[in-house]
């Protein structure tokens, strides 16, 4: 039988998904913790700007980390998102990027803070960056939930970091292998074999 919220202890990951686990990396504690204190630093930066802060999520693996942070922020935000894939292989980027769903939202004198779950090589971040920047925003700047630094192939002005994470391919907290794990309230890594 499945767990209740209020049954569920600080380490808890639904059953069906367990088994697979090796490690838990970062657990949900120290995630919200972070997040906190990011949120501190983006209020601080972005206080008395003439428009509203337009916060952009990488479709999908940074839809939980951008929902928590909007949750934080007392500046006035506003969101919208982009979706986008690389041509490599399911698990390591090639750089070259194709927008499968651009922004909605004009940016053209905005700040914009870009959302991201990961920056692994920074190929698809330094894309969206150039990308992002020929449309004239005020600014663009870039939080990503997570760093893989021994991974990079492009250097990249990433403002707010939330964590590093050794070469391990990691799931939970809206990262996915194969659109699975997402919900995993925590980072883990997944048991050799059930992962990339
Ligand atoms: P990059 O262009 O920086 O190499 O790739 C960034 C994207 O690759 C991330 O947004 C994410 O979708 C995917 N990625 C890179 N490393 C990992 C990982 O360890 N786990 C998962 N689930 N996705 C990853």
């Amino acid at each position: 039988m499945s767990s209740t919220s209020a049954e569920r202890d600080d380490l808890w990951i639904p059953e069906q998904l367990r088994e697979n686990v090796e490690e838990i990396l970062i657990p949900a504690d120290r995630i919200a913790a972070r997040l906190d204190e990011l949120a501190a630093e983006v209020d601080r930066d972005y206080a008395g700007r003439d428009t509203d802060l337009l916060l952009v999520g990488v479709l999908r693996g940074a839809v939980f980390t951008l929902s928590d942070l909007a949750r934080r922020l007392t500046i006035p935000s506003a969101i919208d998102f982009m979706a986008c894939s690389s041509y490599g292989s399911s698990t390591t980027s090639s750089g070259v990027v194709r927008i499968l769903k651009d922004l909605d939202t004009e940016i053209e004198g905005r700040d914009v803070l870009l959302v991201e779950d990961i920056v692994d090589t920074g190929l698809t971040l330094d894309y969206l960056i150039k990308n992002l920047r020929s449309r004239n925003p005020a600014s663009v700047e870039v939080l990503s939930l997570l760093t893989k630094p021994s991974r990079r192939e492009v250097e990249l002005p990433v403002r707010y970091i939330g964590f590093e994470v050794p070469d391990v391919f990691v799931v939970g907290y809206g990262l996915d292998y194969a659109e699975r794990y997402r919900g995993i309230p925590h980072i883990v890594s997944l048991k050799p074999g059930t992962g990339a």
